[in-house]
């Protein structure tokens, strides 16, 4: 029986060791910190905050994953009326559709935008330059960089149509993503993964079989001691609001002028917040000049605009910065091909969401997890894999 190592118990190592433990193997996971989930834990307590705003994306590979093995759970439904309460900020004031130059681009998939073309300078061709900018600033939804113009088109081109499709892919697992990862790692345990907690692990030994180290990209370099795993990524500020409820609170708004995204997650989901208190989380990426409060700053005008009288309505309040937290982001001339590789050598892979892999934010995790699994047990190909554990 093949015995494998996975470092790390968030999303990534999850997926790998429920992997390899349903492909046979035996399984040990080794957790720095004291409960699972890393960045898809949710905070527990009245307000059930995840790391910022979390969605599934129903059409990545993840989801088709999770859904065979039971493990999305109950999802909170997307009332209508709420949908249509999305807001778009735009030349300074709200409005209820976007600009039409920006529709032009929705109608183009990611591989008609050019891998080595900035988004900015393809999109302009398209649909001019007002389109572009506000199609640009919406797409940082799903990719948290401050100037999404400047990445690769096509990289942009996929967020963008990921995070505007109809019916939306972006869905809620009720209670938080911790949900989620509870019905993982139960999976994993009925499996016979090994799980340890508060179990940093500072070196591999020399003897070490075959080892997935599911951590950060920033954790990998430091515990391979490999000053080439480095990946570019977004720098977000993060707010987290409890306010009291008042009728007509908009149920999302993006801003089109700058990037930056704020949703009232009670909507869909009562349970994250006590009766009468609605959740709002915002992400507003900022630039490497500009600070947390800068970001802050620019969510509180988005509040204003959206969310009547909310500084009067504040029950609960807390700032965040993810640094380098949000995955992946290709500049120009590079795609998920280019970043550092799963396979290390000498028996180690890597898991993540800066990593080689495809897929959107956290699908970069499942999707490398699937591929060191399969690397680490000799299966030829993900198919191979998937076969086996139907
Ligand atoms: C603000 C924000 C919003 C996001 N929104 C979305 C979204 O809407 N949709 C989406 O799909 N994704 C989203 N993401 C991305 C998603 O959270 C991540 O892609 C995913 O959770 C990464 O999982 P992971 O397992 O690869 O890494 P992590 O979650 O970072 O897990 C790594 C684990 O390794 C552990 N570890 C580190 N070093 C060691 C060590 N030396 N020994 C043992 N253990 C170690 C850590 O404690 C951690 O638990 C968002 C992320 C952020 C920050």
């Amino acid at each position: 029986m093949h015995r494998i190592t996975v470092v790390g118990g968030g999303f990534a190592g999850l997926t790998a060791a429920i992997t390899a433990a349903e492909a046979g193997a035996k399984v040990t996971v080794y957790e720095a910190h004291h409960t699972l989930g890393g960045r898809a834990r949710t905070a527990e307590g009245p307000y059930k905050t995840n790391e910022g705003p979390h969605a599934l994306y129903k059409g990545g590979p993840h989801w088709t994953w999770l859904k065979q093995r039971d493990l999305i759970g109950e999802l909170a439904p997307l009332p209508p009326l709420e949908a249509a309460r999305l807001r778009l900020r735009h030349k300074g004031t709200l409005r209820r559709t976007p600009p039409f130059a920006m529709l032009k681009l929705l109608r183009r998939t990611p591989e008609q935008a050019p891998v080595d073309k900035d988004f900015m300078t393809w999109a302009t061709d398209i649909a001019g330059e007002e389109g572009a900018i506000a199609a640009a600033h919406y797409s940082a939804v799903a990719l948290f960089h401050h100037d999404p113009g400047t990445l690769s088109a096509a990289f942009v081109q996929e967020r963008l149509r990921r995070a505007t499709k109809l019916p939306p892919e972006a869905h809620y697992p009720r209670g938080g993503w911790a949900s989620v990862i509870d019905r993982m790692a139960a999976r994993a345990w009925n499996l016979g993964v090994r799980v340890e907690t508060l179990a940093r692990v500072d070196t591999l030994p020399d003897d070490h079989g075959p080892v997935i180290v599911a951590t950060s990209l920033d954790a990998a370099r430091l515990l391979l001691k490999d000053s080439s795993l480095t990946w570019t990524s977004g720098r977000t500020a993060l707010i987290d609001l409890a306010v009291r409820t008042r009728r007509g609170d908009a149920f999302a708004v993006s801003d089109l002028d700058a990037p930056g995204w704020i949703e009232r997650f009670t909507a869909q989901d009562r349970s994250l917040a006590p009766a009468g208190e609605q959740l709002i989380q915002g992400q507003i990426p900022i630039a490497p000049r500009e600070s947390r409060a800068d970001g802050i700053a620019r969510a509180e005008h988005l509040l204003d605009l959206a969310f009547a009288g909310w500084r009067d309505r504040v029950t609960y309040r807390r700032e965040a910065l993810a640094n380098g937290r949000t995955g992946a982001v290709d500049l120009p001339g590079t795609s998920w091909r280019d970043r550092p590789r799963v396979d290390r050598g000498d028996g180690v892979y890597l898991a993540g969401d800066q990593v080689a892999a495809p897929g959107v934010l956290s699908e970069v995790s499942f999707n490398s997890a699937l591929e060191a699994v399969s690397l680490a047990l000799n299966i030829r190909s993900r198919a191979g894999l998937d076969l086996k554990q139907a």
